[in-house]
């Protein structure tokens, strides 16, 4: 199983999973001619994917949602409330191209199986989602306020995490933001903090090689130095020895990461 965030942070969001038979975006937050480039610098062709899924209707997730499907002939999947959430933006879909799922009920495209799970967010119905191929397991939890038993059950031994990791508390709350934006940022519905993410992943990682990738960094309310310090700092404190034991690496807002083979 391949992985690849072709970028991650509010200016746009678009992940990529492959398998030898399936190929599926996660988001596509920026315009189809600049996710058809991202996907170019890795060898793909847009029309080689088997589907988009999308996370909730925030513009940074659904931005070239339509235009890929539309000139990609692409199915879209997502609940009922984001396709709601979604409709306006994202334009006109065909018929067959309109995929709904139920929220944490797996759903199989080709050769790998997905389960949608609720995350809390000012979206209509949220969702992050764990990718199950073979013995292999991606979580992708991003735009989230907060990390419930739940999730942390459904995302516990996964082998690759990208795992949001928005701002920096202190950053934030001292930044420019007006005072309803930092409110926002930090609410239960809003986006999850360094340390935050920090103390998630020690709590479901094992140590045992995984992959973790921080994602959604936010511009001005943090730094990925910052970002990647306060994580480790966490681990290391939580007796995993981050240099060794696992992965701990960065997605950027406008580039992609490396291709990672699980
Ligand atoms: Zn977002
Ligand atoms: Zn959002």
């Amino acid at each position: 199983m391949k992985f690849c965030s072709l970028s991650s942070g509010s200016s746009g969001n678009c992940q990529y999973i492959e398998t030898n038979n399936t190929r599926l975006l996660v988001d596509g937050g920026f315009s189809g001619k600049r996710i058809e480039e991202l996907l170019s610098s890795i060898e793909v062709e847009p029309n080689t994917l088997d589907g988009i899924l999308v996370t909730h209707e925030h513009i940074d997730h659904v931005r070239g949602v339509g235009v890929l499907s539309r000139r990609y002939d692409l199915p879209i999947y997502a609940n009922c409330n984001t396709w709601l959430g979604m409709e306006k933006s994202i334009g006109k879909i065909k018929e067959n191209n309109i995929k709904s799922f139920v929220t944490e009920e797996h759903l199989d495209i080709k050769d790998i199986t997905i389960l949608p799970i609720n995350i809390f967010h000012d979206a209509l119905e949220p969702v992050g989602y764990i990718f199950f191929y073979k013995k292999i397991k991606i979580s992708i939890i991003t735009d989230t306020g907060w990390v419930n038993d739940n999730i942390k059950n459904h995302i516990k031994g996964s082998d690759l995490y990208l795992m949001e990791s928005n701002h920096d508390v202190n950053m934030l709350k001292n930044g420019t933001y007006p005072w309803p934006l930092k409110q926002r940022i930090l609410s239960e519905s809003g986006h999850l903090s360094n340390d935050y993410a920090g103390n998630v992943l020690g709590e479901v990682i094992s140590g045992n090689r995984e992959t973790i990738l921080l994602g959604h960094l936010s511009k001005d309310n943090n730094t990925p130095d910052l970002a990647h310090r306060t994580v480790k700092e966490i681990l290391v404190n939580k007796g995993i020895n981050v240099d060794k034991d696992i992965k701990l690496d960065l997605t950027y807002r406008d580039r992609i990461t490396k291709v990672y083979n699980l």
